[in-house]
């Protein structure tokens, strides 16, 4: 089946990132006008958004997102951008968020309570959102690379803040947050003591909630690299390369469990991108380790990062389907399947479906008896429950028996409100090959 080369998102932005769609929530053409330039505009408003009648229960419980068919009506001017007071059908004040009428998600909470949404806000925000860090142990003297702004799961839809040392990778992808985005950038300089960042706004994602795209350095020096350590690995990645903020932080914790389960194994790390699954298993005492990846630059970054960690991967620039096709059966004792989301959108699903199944199947006929096979799903539309169903399809598919024994989802620093589905995307399931 044909993949997508990155994770990045065309429609609706999850805390992820990575593509969401939603029943009801498809992207609209966008309108021949000129665009607002980031930066511009975005009015803290008097305007009030009334919901129908039974649709506020869910905001009342912490879901940030307004669809359009909930909303009842618009009472005072509020212009794309926006910030508005949140109402429910009688009137009582649910929360402000952000406003964008041209979105199937016209309003994105970023508060609960009835303050002005200015500089002093964002300053607030950070700061708690670094306190929420700070509280589960990141950055340590181990780890300096890590999330510290997860869009609705911080409190701000639309920005993803990644750190890299003494570097920042913010992602925007909402309206509210570009035309905000000089405070926002002020208030991480005050906070963090970052001494740069770097901005990317996904086309994409530009398009459909109307403001202009930005892949550049917006404060402070530049460079082609961030870098710093995970668990004691040494990465360094380019921000502006294209692949979200240039680093897949939401698979730190695994790579770090894929690193305990090594010893002694021959490793494949299929869809390696920058090699950290591989990275972890060399070091945790990997009899070899190969990593595979379509990505002619993937595959140097990870022969920089074998070299830079002392340790030895063989990188093999291929399509993860055809090495899997074509290698030793049963030559592998742990295997880790991290592949790009397959499905984007609903109508993708059955393709999606067949696509895990077949790529699952491979990678167990891949794998040696008594071999752990780490499998990872990024579609948000491939619920926990289907993707454990497709993993068992492909062990029949391959006549193996397998054995659920972990569970996993992102790190810990991608926290998002309970009930909040659409921002779940990530499942990993960890297997027993018997
Ligand atoms: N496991 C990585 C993240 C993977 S991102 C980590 O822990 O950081 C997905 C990767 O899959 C990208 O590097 C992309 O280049 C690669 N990719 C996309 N399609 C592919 C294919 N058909 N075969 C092999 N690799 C592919």
């Amino acid at each position: 089946m044909k993949t997508n080369r990155t994770r990045e998102a065309i429609v609706n932005v999850t805390p992820s990132g990575r593509r969401s769609h939603r029943r009801g929530d498809r992207p609209r053409a966008a309108t021949a006008r000129t665009l607002p330039s980031v930066g511009e505009g975005g009015r803290d408003s008097a305007a009030r958004v009334f919901l129908r009648q039974g649709r506020s229960r869910p905001l009342w419980f912490g879901h940030p997102w307004v669809y359009e068919n909930a909303i009842d009506r618009v009472e005072g001017e509020a212009g794309p951008g926006d910030v508005v007071s949140l109402t429910d059908h009688d009137g009582r004040l649910i929360g402000r968020g952000f406003y964008n009428p041209r979105s199937q998600i016209p309003v994105r909470l970023c508060t609960r309570g009835d303050a002005p949404v200015d500089a002093a806000f964002f300053r607030a925000r950070i700061a708690a959102a670094r306190a929420l860090r700070v509280r589960l142990g990141l950055p340590s003297a181990a780890t300096t690379i890590y999330r510290l702004i997860n869009s609705e799961g911080d409190d701000l839809p639309g920005l993803i803040v990644d750190v890299f040392g003494d570097a920042a990778v913010a992602q925007i992808t909402t309206l509210g947050i570009a035309q905000r985005k000089a405070e926002i950038y002020d208030a991480l300089e005050a906070e963090l003591g970052v001494r740069a960042i770097f901005e990317s706004s996904p086309a994409g994602y530009a398009e459909l909630e109307g403001f202009v795209a930005a892949s550049r350095v917006a404060r402070g020096e530049s460079r082609p690299t961030v870098g710093g350590v995970e668990d004691g690995i040494r990465l360094e990645v380019e921000p502006l390369s294209g692949q979200k903020t240039g680093m897949f932080i939401d698979q730190r914790e695994t790579r770090v469990r894929v690193g305990q389960l090594a010893r002694g194994a021959r490793v494949l790390d299929c869809y390696a991108y920058a090699g950290g699954f591989g990275l972890q298993a060399a070091r945790g005492g990997a009899a070899s380790v190969v990593a595979v990846d379509s990505s002619a630059r993937a595959i140097a970054r990870i022969e920089s990062h074998a070299t830079a960690n002392g340790v030895t991967i063989e990188a093999v620039e291929a399509d993860a389907f055809r090495f899997l096709e074509t290698t030793t059966p049963r030559s592998f004792d742990l295997l880790v399947i991290d592949p790009p989301k397959f499905a984007r959108a609903m109508k993708d699903l059955e393709a999606a479906r067949k696509g895990y199944e077949r790529l699952n199947a491979l990678a167990l006929g891949a794998a040696a008896p008594g071999a752990v096979l780490v499998t990872c799903s990024c579609s948000q539309n491939v619920d926990a429950e289907s993707f454990e169903r497709i993993v068992a399809a492909a062990a029949k598919q391959a006549g193996r028996r397998v054995r659920v024994f972990e569970r996993r989802g992102p790190a810990v620093d991608h926290p998002l409100p309970p009930g909040f589905t659409e921002g779940q995307y990530l499942k990993v399931l960890l297997l027993y090959v018997d």
